[in-house]
């Protein structure tokens, strides 16, 4: 599969060559050139289907012949060897739980599959690649699990200091070998300046990759999520609505994808907290990117959305149609606090911050549908 850059100034590039830069030269990020939905049958089917088939169903396409079947069936085997369980909360709202991998966050799955692919593309290297990450708690753990003892990759985490907790330090800190955590004083955004200026040297660059969603190894596994969804749901329900809480825009947008190879969905929520660029655009059609705020949902304290600009090309800049699929609301944290209490008080459930905004972006979805009707 061949990926071009959203800037349009950059050579199309292989799914290695993706891979490997992370971002285009021209700044840009990789988007796929083709899009071919899969088999209505298989779709029709899908519950007789392991996660396993699914999984290489759905992302056989993006990597093409750049990675032999087999060998990519035992990456995705090693990817996914845990459960995705929908947990009904109450009557049409039900959690897909993302976190039974082995750090706890859902980005164990795309750093699980991206480690791999990148080890496999560097074995005859006898150059190692470094990747650099800045995190704001969740991806650098899922990124130091998923890339530790990787051959011939190094990976740098930048985090930045008292702004994580402290089981997402010891998950950075502790696992040493090809891992190396660098604490920052200083906030989220200083450490994302860090990795960006990094990338603008071009010495670095060459041997340097990012583990964040902008890399498409990590982006496009995260379409597995709602194809799993489906799967689990398909004998009860049959309008499906994701509401996904957003920070970067990596996951709602994978789910855009899913819809685009034909999972049938019917409509998405971005849920976001008080850095809500993306709510306030679909309301006024002005992106007006801001820095970000510290919320108790961290993972989604992101002022500029980096895979918002894969969303506009999904949606060919038309605004309407983006407005067709996705609707966005956003919370602050007293609601945040509020929701988590009344979920554990009326449907003994256990929502942690960020899926307590996405609860709410449900509430508010309905609500909304409510009234159309
Ligand atoms: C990373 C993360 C998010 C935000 O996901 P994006 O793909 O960046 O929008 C939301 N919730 C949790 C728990 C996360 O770890």
């Amino acid at each position: 599969m061949n990926y071009f850059s959203l800037n349009h100034s950059s050579p199309i590039a292989s799914f290695k060559q993706a891979v490997v830069n992370g971002i285009a030269p021209d700044r840009g990020l990789y988007y796929p050139e083709n899009i071919t939905p899969i088999s209505q049958d298989f779709i029709d089917h899908i519950t007789e289907y392991s996660n396993e088939e699914i999984a290489f169903e759905v992302i056989k396409q993006f990597i093409g012949d750049e990675i032999p079947p087999e060998k990519l069936k035992e990456i995705i085997k090693k990817t996914i060897s845990f459960d995705f369980p929908v947990v009904a909360i109450e009557k049409n709202i039900g959690s897909l739980e993302l976190y039974h991998g082995p750090t706890m966050a859902f980005k164990d799955v795309g750093a699980r599959f991206m480690s791999q692919c990148l080890e496999y593309f560097n074995q005859d290297n006898k150059e190692d690649i470094t990747v650099l990450v800045a995190t704001s708690g969740d991806t650098g753990g899922a990124v130091a699990n998923g890339f530790l003892n990787a051959k011939g990759i190094q990976v740098v985490i930048l985090y930045p200091s008292g702004k994580v907790s402290d089981i997402q330090e010891k998950q950075l800190t502790t696992l040493g070998n090809n891992i190396t955590a660098l604490e920052v004083d200083g906030v989220f955004d200083d450490c994302q300046e860090m990795v960006k200026t990094a990338f603008l040297d071009e010495e670095i660059l060459k041997k340097l990759t990012s583990a964040n969603s902008i890399n498409v190894a990590r982006w496009l596994p995260q379409m597995f999520y709602f194809f799993f969804a489906y799967k689990k749901l398909y004998k009860t329900h049959k309008d499906i609505v994701f509401s996904v809480p957003s920070g970067n825009f990596g996951n709602v947008c994978a789910g855009m994808m899913a819809q685009q190879l034909g999972l049938p969905v019917k409509h998405f929520i971005a849920a976001n907290n008080d850095n809500n660029v993306v709510t306030r655009y679909l309301k006024t059609q002005l992106y007006a990117p801001v820095k970000s705020v510290q919320t108790i949902s961290n993972a989604m304290d992101v002022g500029d959305p980096s895979n918002f600009i894969r969303i506009q090309e999904i949606y060919k800049n038309k605004f309407d149609s983006l407005q067709k699929n996705l609707s966005s609301f956003s919370f602050n944290n007293s609601q945040t606090r509020k929701a988590m209490l009344d979920i554990y008080t009326n449907h003994d459930y256990v929502a942690d911050p960020h899926g307590a905004v996405g609860y709410l972006g449900c509430k508010a979805y309905l609500e909304l549908s409510l009234i159309h009707i």
